[in-house]
């Protein structure tokens, strides 16, 4: 027995060092996957309004491209859009590095979060409308104030909108609610929209995680989106959950702490 001993902990070390070395190889393998597929994804979507614009550029300097009202107004009208585009996707990628660079630090003021709301969505109704969506909005939280990082919590709140646009196909229904609850104050955002799978669910706050299957195959996005949300409601004390059914909806549910008003 003390002979075999030493070879018996000699194989178990053998035997745990390649298993770990196995996982490590998958690992990588894994994020290099991750990795090829964010910038693939980053670079179609910064090539293509690149590519768009300087097209409309060169037309606009071609002496031999007729310069009517209406063709001016077109190319313009296909710089600016396509401007807009690249700087949203680019600013979608630096939200979370400007959060992680500040060490995530936050400046907190006390806002009226009905108040934000509404001036946010005012400013997103045009994208619903844009799609012939609806908006409902029913903003019933008494106790609205909370101290939040206006910029961050902002962006969070128009990230979770934008998904749920982009994630509706057809006949969009944004409802946006606020109510109490022990005495926090809750936030959802909901759409009628292609749902997430119950096994996708508890991945979709992972940095780069995009649903692998299905329709939104065809949605194109890097995956950091709700990874940032999740940050900055961690950051502010609360709690975000999904609840999803494939083909019904998505509703986001934040949880923030209040802010009791004397
Ligand atoms: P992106 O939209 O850029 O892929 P996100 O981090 O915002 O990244 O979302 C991660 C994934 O979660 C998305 O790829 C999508 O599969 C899923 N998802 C997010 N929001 C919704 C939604 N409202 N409806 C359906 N799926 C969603």
């Amino acid at each position: 027995l003390t002979l075999l001993l030493p070879w018996a902990i000699l194989s178990f070390i053998l035997l745990v060092s390649c298993m770990v070395s196995i996982w490590l190889i998958f690992r990588q393998r894994r994020l290099n996957e991750i990795k090829n597929d964010f910038v693939s994804n980053m670079t179609h979507e910064l090539k293509t309004p690149v590519s768009t614009i300087s097209l409309a550029a060169q037309m606009l300097a071609d002496p031999a491209v007729s310069k009517t009202t209406d063709t001016l107004k077109y190319y313009t009208r296909v710089i600016v859009d396509e401007t807009k585009r690249l700087s949203f996707h680019i600013e979608k990628v630096l939200q979370m590095s400007t959060f992680e660079r500040g060490n995530g630090n936050l400046k907190m003021t006390e806002r009226d979060i009905n108040d934000l709301l509404n001036m946010i969505l005012e400013n997103f109704w045009v994208k619903v409308h844009a799609k012939h969506g609806q908006l409902i909005a029913d903003l019933e939280a008494e106790e609205s104030y909370a101290l939040v990082d206006e910029t961050h919590f902002t962006n969070v709140l128009y990230n979770l909108m934008d998904n749920a646009v982009k994630y509706t196909p057809s006949n969009l229904v944004l409802t946006v609610k606020t109510w109490n609850e022990k005495g926090n104050l809750m936030i959802s955002i909901q759409d009628n929209g292609v749902g997430i799978k119950k096994e996708y669910q508890k991945h979709i706050f992972d940095k780069f995680f995009r649903v692998p299957t299905g329709n939104v195959h065809n949605v194109k996005g890097f995956g950091l989106g709700l990874a940032y949300v999740k940050q900055i409601v961690d950051a502010h004390h609360g709690f975000i959950k999904v609840e999803s059914e494939p083909n019904i909806g998505t509703k986001f549910i934040i949880t923030l702490p209040t802010l009791k008003q004397n």
